[in-house]
């Protein structure tokens, strides 16, 4: 037994970095432990950094940590505009900094390199979990665990059920990278030339149901250049699912976050799978770059800076809650008397776009963070309770976060007032939500 703490979560990403902070500021002992060598999950081992790029005038937010997360980015260097929305596209390197910042302030007891492998329970709860690092097996204690891992890891080894897309549906994984030596100026009037929208979208190997107010907006859409080498012969007809959107083009001749890799039948949850779209992912990089530089404008001495430490995760397992939100709920603004915050109608998943122009919004319930059978146990981040409409759009990071934060303070208010986390006061919950800076209804 190395560590004994009041709240401990598990995994860092941008719901488990919420609920760490969320849950250090009310006052508790806060562990976060993380597999990697980095907080931040997707945003800095994915090289995920388009955070809030839905965000447009008349957009209603959450508040919150999410929004500190851009604000604090952007102060330290780690943020640039983004290219399509009111929002800041966070630096996934600088990110690593931010994030340590975070954690440093807060008091929070950092793990890194420890990978969860299994549950501590005493009957149904849970009072602790198994780490494995170089240093073997080990235990660390909690009063609360929050299980930030994506998957739910935590809930499905504690006997919490779950439930996972059937693969063929699930939403395929990508493999990220950055490119440096772009010529901005004629990278920019290039996509000038020849804008692009959400439209574009639809071209190709899918189709993106919208709300149709979307159809016109601009994209940073990249479809052309890989059309075109397949057309030329440049790279191989099957490989007509390469296409999508790049980040921000930097003053450094850097262009990131380029998501235009698409691998369909890749489980989250099976490292065999994940080891052939890891490999396939960054063979098909290649190919991509190949023909941006041939065919994009600016990208002719375009160079691989790097791919992000890991492939991108999207859809794997989500708890069954003691409520599960429903495609009704996101796309009907969602009103629950246990709200634990609010998240604007941004829809994007499984051949759905729809971007929260008009200020409509919905709330989480704090009972989707729970779990079934499990005792001290909440759940935060992209497995929370839903259908699969519903994970569209809660898995979006500033919704993760929005979770995360309930989460934390909900664990934190549990600890100290002593109480099972299924019987908690919700109206002391948003209280503190409030006090945090959260937008509640
Ligand atoms: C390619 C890609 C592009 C995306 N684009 C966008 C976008 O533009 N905007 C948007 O809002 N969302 C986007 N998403 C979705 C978003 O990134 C995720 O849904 C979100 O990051 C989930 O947050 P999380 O905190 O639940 O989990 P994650 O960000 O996945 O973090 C989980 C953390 O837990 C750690 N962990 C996992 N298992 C263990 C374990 N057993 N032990 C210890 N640690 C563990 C992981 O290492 C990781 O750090 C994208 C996702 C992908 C993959």
């Amino acid at each position: 037994m190395v560590h004994a703490t009041d709240v401990l979560v598990v995994g860092s990403g941008p719901g488990g970095l919420s609920a760490a902070l969320a849950a250090a500021r009310c006052g508790v002992q806060v562990t976060l432990l993380e597999r990697f060598g980095c907080f931040g999950g997707n945003i800095t081992v994915v090289g995920v950094e388009g955070f809030a790029w839905y965000r447009h005038e008349a957009t209603v937010e959450a508040g919150g940590i999410g929004r500190e997360f851009e604000e604090r980015a952007k102060e330290m260097g780690a943020a640039v505009p983004e290219s399509q929305s009111l929002s800041y596209e966070l630096d996934s390197e600088g990110f690593k900094i931010v994030a340590d910042t975070l954690v440093r302030e807060a008091g929070i007891h950092p793990l890194l390199h420890r990978q969860f492998v299994a549950p501590i329970m005493d009957g149904r709860e849970i009072i602790g979990v198994i780490v494995e690092s170089k240093a073997g097996r080990e235990a660390i204690l909690a009063k609360r665990v929050i299980d930030a891992t994506g998957d739910a890891d935590v809930a499905h080894r504690a006997g919490a059920p779950t439930r996972k897309t059937p693969i063929e549906e699930m939403q395929a994984a990508s493999v990220m990278f950055h490119l440096a030596g772009v010529d901005k100026a004629a990278f920019l009037a290039g996509v000038r030339d020849d804008p692009q929208s959400y439209r574009d979208w639809s071209s190709g190997e899918w189709e993106v149901e919208t709300d149709g107010k979307e159809d016109d907006m601009f994209s940073p859409f990249l479809g052309k250049p890989f059309a075109q080498a397949i057309r030329d012969g440049v790279i191989p007809a099957h490989l007509n699912t390469i296409g999508g959107t790049w980040g921000a083009m930097h003053d450094s001749g850097e262009l990131t976050y380029m998501n235009v890799l698409h691998l369909a039948g890749c489980d989250g949850t099976d490292p065999d799978s994940m080891t052939r779209s890891e490999m396939e992912g960054r063979r098909q990089a290649m190919h991509a770059i190949d023909a941006l530089r041939r065919y994009t404008p600016g990208c002719g001495a375009a160079r691989l800076r790097n791919f992000g430490m890991s492939i991108g995760i999207r859809d794997t397992r989500k708890i069954n809650a003691l409520y599960n939100m429903t495609e009704t709920d996101v796309r009907g603004e969602a009103r629950f008397e246990d709200s634990i915050g609010i998240y604007p109608e941004f829809i994007d998943g499984y051949g759905i776009l729809v971007i929260p122009t008009t200020g409509r919004y919905m709330h989480i319930p704090y009972r989707s963070m729970l779990p079934k059978n499990v005792e001290n146990l909440l759940v935060a981040g992209r497995a929370i309770g839903g259908d699969r409409i519903a994970h569209a759009a809660t898995r979006n990071m500033a919704c993760c976060a929005v979770a995360g934060q309930g989460a934390g303070v909900a664990a934190a208010l549990s600890v100290k007032t002593d109480c099972a986390l299924a019987a908690l006061d919700v109206a002391a919950l948003q209280k503190v939500l409030l006090s945090q800076g959260v937008r509640i209804a």
